[in-house]
């Protein structure tokens, strides 16, 4: 689950790591107030769940109030397309007016869960700012990294590491050691999957604030943090996979035409090498989950049409606990509801109550294809062209 700047700087905040002075606005007025309020010159930054702000124009450095107001009216209520958004971007419903920092450079600072080293990595450049994904396919050797062992925790010597690698001043390598192990503190007490500070700026007067804050948490974590999952924006979110979300349903929205319905992760993640397999590709990852009922298969397939790309349907299913039954009747239900018509469907079934579900579909008016292994689905799915 991802939120915004402003409430990772509150979290940042708390957790005892310093960050710009800063008032959030939802109107050209409050932002003008908030300027004055801080009585700087301000920066005014788009409040999106994206970044490369800075580049798409999200950013702007003002010097006066008036000026915070007319930028804040001109980002608040249009969308926002950067380079990790759609061509449609991101609606801007607030902005973050923030006292200017005088930089002096500009560090970047990193925590992720990562999965082949089993557990956190901890990244620093010298080189932050908004070129860092160039620097990471450039010159990589510009970012360091340390795996943190789980059980030991991030020890002060590689805390220490990171700091004289951001090239910091002498008198700057404890507080920055120290701002290492609060973040670290905080993205486990957090349950993060990704914490970014980029950039954390060292600014002339001597100081270092963190200037951007990315925090990601693990929704599977969500529910031992209210507070936390009380700060989900739907609205910055694809509108289909909010939907999804709404039903415990696990979609991902891919730009390929074959709509893939699958129960269980692994396999709708094979179930999409197929389609690529088949000279195609996936228009989405979709997990319908374990428990699923008709109606909840119907769902799962309504998600799946509204995505206007999808011209076939690929459903792979392993009946268990789910029953092949049970997703045939979702598709019957699913089909007498959308206003287009099914597509053509291949369909594989195997596992609980896969000869009833394989007849209802037979017997039905749809333009099904039932296939009894993954090669079959390939070639069913690339002779539908
Ligand atoms: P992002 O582009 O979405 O990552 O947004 P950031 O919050 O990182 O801002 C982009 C860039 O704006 C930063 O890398 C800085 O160069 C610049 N910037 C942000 N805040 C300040 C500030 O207070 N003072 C100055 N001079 N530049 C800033
Ligand atoms: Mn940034």
């Amino acid at each position: 689950m991802k939120i915004h700047e402003y409430q990772a700087k509150e979290i940042l905040d708390k957790g005892g790591i310093p960050v710009p002075k800063g008032v959030v606005a939802t109107t050209s007025e409050e932002a003008a107030a908030a300027g004055s309020e801080l009585g700087c010159s301000v920066v005014v930054k788009a409040q999106v769940h994206a970044g490369g702000r800075g580049k798409a124009g999200g950013i702007k450095l003002v010097a006066s109030p008036e000026e915070a107001g007319a930028a804040a009216s001109e980002l608040i209520g249009s969308n926002l397309v950067t380079h990790q958004t759609g061509p449609e971007g991101v609606p801007i419903r607030s902005v973050l007016v923030e006292e200017a920092l005088e930089v002096d450079r500009e560090l970047y600072v990193g925590m992720v869960i990562d999965g082949s080293a089993g557990g956190v990595v901890v990244m620093a450049s010298e080189a932050g700012g908004m070129d860092i994904e160039e620097v990471a396919e450039e010159t990589p050797e510009k970012i360091v990294r340390i795996a943190i062992d789980p059980v030991l925790g991030l020890l002060p010597y590689q805390a220490r590491k990171i700091a004289y690698s951001l090239n910091v001043a002498t008198d700057q390598v404890r507080p920055v050691a120290a701002m290492m192990s609060k973040l670290y503190d905080l993205f486990l007490s957090h349950d993060c999957s990704l914490i970014e500070i980029n950039p954390l700026v060292a600014t002339k007067d001597g100081r270092l604030l963190a200037a951007d804050a990315k925090l990601n948490f693990d929704d599977d974590a969500m529910f031992r943090h209210r507070d936390l999952a009380q700060l989900y924006d739907p609205e910055q979110e694809d509108p289909l996979e909010a939907e999804a979300g709404k039903f415990g349903v696990s979609y991902v929205r891919l730009d390929g035409d074959v709509g893939c319905m699958v129960n269980g992760a692994g396999l709708a993640m094979a179930t999409m090498d197929v389609t690529f397999a088949a000279g195609t590709a996936p228009a989405n990852f979709l997990d319908v989950g374990g428990g699923a009922d008709d109606e909840k298969i119907a769902q799962a397939l309504k998600i799946i049409l509204s995505d206007g790309n999808v011209a076939k349907i690929l459903i792979n299913i392993f009946g268990g606990i789910l029953r092949c039954d049970v997703v045939a009747r979702g598709a019957l239900i699913a089909a007498e509801r959308a206003e287009n018509g099914m597509p053509p469907m291949v369909v594989r079934m195997l596992g609980t109550n896969a000869d009833e579900g394989r007849k209802l579909l037979e017997e039905s008016s749809l333009n099904v294809t039932l296939v009894d292994d993954l090669n079959q689905a390939a070639l069913a799915i690339k002779a539908l062209g």
